[in-house]
């Protein structure tokens, strides 16, 4: 009789997840397509590269758009998730949707259901959202804040967290504006995966708000300091292999660095912030960058100088004037 509360204690056990699960493994590739140096040649509008299996990363080519946008496309076992649209709408030029669904698996009655949502609305993320509207069993998540928060169930935001179930497969919605003010994050415990769009990448965090950016990136750490997480995938790679920015607009990335960012880049982002003198700092894997305090200052630069000249040209004006008084 005795035996009766162990045995019981030994079922909950085993029935309950390990604590330390591993994520599952996959690859990414050393090189993604780089753009050319003549846009005006046949470059593939679209690199599609299988992380493992049910996991895809997009990237669409620097010639289409500059921007050269990363887009993520996670399968579960009932729905399938697409994480960002990129910068191109014509479905001609860039067959993002065409892509998407040939990956998708069949189910009974079709395709697999497909919800597309958004890091932030930024329209390099969403321009290809048009050619997803209409299909059958696809949903667009909005990207203004209300419609976000309405969406994923955040009425808490930005400190509530939210989930999309994909069937085998939680994915985790995470509130991070500072680069947009309605700014998602997604991570998947399966893969330990985080999907950062422009909140972290390789290249420039470019910061709307100081502080709310600070604040995400506290939250983000504290979330997954003891938790798995095997890459940081954002939205772009605006470096190259030694850490140079490529000029704004380049539709060529010659030695490009690699997309993934880790964990410690990550867990290093609020000390970064914190030090942010408010305009321009380099990190080793990304820089930060106040867009509108950047032009302010070149502004006012821009007036101190206009000053110094009208000042420099009244003085002129008025010795000339007293030499001839004089003369
Ligand atoms: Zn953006
Ligand atoms: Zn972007």
């Amino acid at each position: 009789m005795k035996r009766l509360p162990v045995l019981v204690l030994l079922a909950a056990l085993l029935t309950l997840p390990p604590a330390t699960a591993q994520p599952a493994a996959g690859t990414l590739p050393a090189r993604w397509q780089t753009g050319a140096a003549d846009c005006t040649a046949a470059t593939p509008p679209l690199q599609v590269h299988e992380y493992r299996p049910g996991t895809y990363v997009l990237r669409q080519s620097l010639c289409a758009d500059f921007e050269g946008p990363f887009m993520y496309l996670l399968i579960g076992n009932r729905q399938a998730l697409l994480i960002d649209t990129g910068a191109v709408a014509d479905a001609q030029s860039m067959p993002l949707a065409k892509t998407v669904l040939g990956l998708l698996p069949d189910d009974a009655h079709g395709k697999r259901p497909l919800l597309v949502v958004h890091t932030h609305g930024h329209a390099d993320h969403r321009a290809g959202d048009a050619q997803f509207a209409g299909l059958p069993a696809t949903r667009i998540a909005p990207t203004d804040l209300a419609g976000v928060r309405r969406f994923f169930g955040l009425p808490g935001w930005p400190d509530a967290r939210a989930s999309v179930d994909l069937g085998g497969r939680k994915i985790e919605v995470i509130p991070t504006p500072g680069h947009h003010d309605a700014h998602l994050a997604y991570y998947d415990p399966s893969t330990g995966l985080l999907f950062s769009g422009d909140f972290l990448l390789p290249g420039r965090l470019l910061i709307e708000d100081t502080a709310t950016y600070a604040d995400s990136a506290r939250r983000v750490a504290t979330l997954l300091r003891d938790r798995p997480v095997t890459h940081v995938l954002g939205g772009h790679i605006e470096l190259d292999a030694a850490g140079q920015a490529y000029p704004h607009g380049a539709q060529h990335h010659p030695d490009e660095r690699r997309l993934q960012l880790d964990k410690r880049d990550l867990l290093g982002l609020p000390a970064a912030l914190a030090a942010f003198n408010g305009f321009y700092a380099r990190q080793p894997n990304y820089l930060l960058s106040h867009p509108l305090h950047n032009l302010l200052a070149l502004a006012a630069g821009a007036l101190a100088a206009l000053l110094l000249v009208a000042w420099a040209l009244r003085r002129w004006w008025r010795r000339r004037s007293a030499h001839r008084a004089g003369a």
